[in-house]
């Protein structure tokens, strides 16, 4: 049913039987992410009855928001690293492996050993998947040359390491891509620090974004902050039509790229950002619909698949971007979905948020962010705020501080003791 404030509530709640002869309901989650972590923590705060599994493949997870301090400087790799250690102590069954096929009709998970997990709930948080097939001469094994650094620690610690390996005077090329990506405004923030780090450290480079898209959120406050701190380092080219920066080849034995327009451009360092969709798994579930998965947005269950539930930047959302902070408080929701429609917890109303910092130079961060909440089956933003032109410094200062403090926050709640 829908609330007055138009948001999903349910009075009564139809409980979800488990499998004969299970004591608990068992809920499995693949991916330890953002989505998927905090799902577990949260699913194991409110309902510590339930049997929850989460499969991940890595032993340690990087996060990519963030990630973009490590390439200008800011902090270490080891600092944007987390163990599972916390979760496992909580009594969530955490299994390193990665999930690689699934019968959603009898309900059971198969593991890349062989491994078989039956379920009640299955929940897919497997972040993005890339694709190598729209530019020619990219690869997976291409990547570690040319890395995109779109997803974990290896790909950013190999471009950090190329941009302290490089000469001065070189030319650094980072790319947009077309269409949804995850991370909202990150490849501008990312320009941001990179320059930064050009600026301090070899102040005869430049670096130049080939920008796929005409315009950007916050657009005037981000070219007021590079004309001021890196007129003369950071060169960004937006197209003028939809694609038309758009890589379609590289070569990785001359770092060469070309464009969609035919452009060549060669660079010194380079990272190539392809266009993305919904991590693999998603598709091997059968999950997805394009590029992405239709959900139920009260519930988050598969629009294609019962008893499967999508979250973070699998999920095709509508207007919610594809951050950290939204996959985070999705979470949040489909934990007390399940909660509720297995052992009987309260019901509280859909509520989402997403707040997003982008450092720019030092103790100098720019913000924006929204809360939605459902309308008309639909998620629909209730309210948002974003940082404006000729902010006083002591304001971009304290978003700064709100960005270390937030990272903290929401780490503790994917990966901290219950
Ligand atoms: C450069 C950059 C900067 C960003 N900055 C911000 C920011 O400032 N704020 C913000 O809110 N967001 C930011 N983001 C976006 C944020 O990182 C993502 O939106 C968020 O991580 C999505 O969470 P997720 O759970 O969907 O996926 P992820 O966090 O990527 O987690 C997916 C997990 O699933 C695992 N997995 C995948 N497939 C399988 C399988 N078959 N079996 C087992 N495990 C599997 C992966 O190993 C991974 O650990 C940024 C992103 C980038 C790239």
């Amino acid at each position: 049913m829908v609330g007055a404030a138009g948001v999903a509530v349910s009075s009564t709640v139809a409980l979800t039987s488990p499998a004969i002869g299970q004591i608990a309901p068992k809920v499995v989650i693949i991916g330890g992410g953002a989505g998927g972590a905090t799902l577990a923590r949260r699913l194991k705060v409110g309902a510590p009855e339930i049997d929850i599994t989460l499969i991940e493949a890595a032993k340690t997870y990087s996060s990519p928001f963030l990630s973009e301090h490590f390439l200008g400087g800011f902090r270490s790799l080891n600092s944007l690293t987390h163990r599972y250690d916390g979760l496992a102590a909580n009594g969530i069954t955490v299994v390193h492996a990665r999930a690689t096929g699934v019968d959603t009709h009898k309900r059971v998970l198969t593991l890349h050993d062989a491994t078989t997990l039956p379920y009640d709930k299955l929940v897919i948080a497997p972040g993005v998947d890339f694709r190598f097939d729209k530019i020619q001469g990219y690869t997976p094994d291409v990547a570690h040359r040319i890395p995109h650094a779109w997803r974990y620690g290896a790909q950013n610690l190999s471009l950090r390491n190329q941009l302290l390996d490089m000469k001065d005077g070189g030319t650094v090329v980072m790319t947009v891509p077309l269409g949804v990506i995850r991370g909202g405004s990150a490849p501008y923030t990312r320009a941001s620090l990179v320059a930064h780090y050009l600026k301090y450290h070899k102040p005869k480079s430049k670096l130049i974004l080939l920008d796929s898209n005409r315009d950007f959120a916050q657009r005037d406050v981000f070219e007021e902050a590079w004309k001021q701190n890196y007129d003369g380092i950071l060169e960004h080219h937006l197209s003028t039509f939809p694609g038309q920066h758009t890589v379609v080849r590289v070569d990785a034995n001359t770092l060469e790229l070309q464009t969609h327009e035919g452009e060549r451009v060669r660079a010194d360092v380079m990272s190539v950002v392809p266009e993305q969709r919904a991590g693999l798994f998603a598709h091997v579930a059968g999950c997805v619909d394009g590029d992405w998965c239709p959900v139920d947005a009260a519930t988050f269950e598969s629009r294609d698949v019962k008893h499967v539930h999508i979250l973070g930047d699998a999920a095709d959302l509508g207007i919610m971007p594809k951050t950290a902070s939204t996959a985070n408080s999705q979470a949040a929701a489909v934990a007390n979905h399940l909660a509720s429609s297995l052992v009987g917890k309260k019901r509280f109303p859909v509520r989402f948020r997403n707040a997003q910092w982008s450092l720019i130079a030092t103790n100098n961060a720019i913000k924006a962010g929204a809360t939605y909440v459902l309308g008309k089956g639909e998620v629909v933003e209730a309210s948002h705020f974003a940082s404006g032109l000729k902010e006083a410094e002591a304001v971009r200062a304290r978003n700064f501080q709100e960005s270390l403090n937030w990272y903290d926050a929401i780490t503790r709640d994917m990966f901290g003791t219950v």
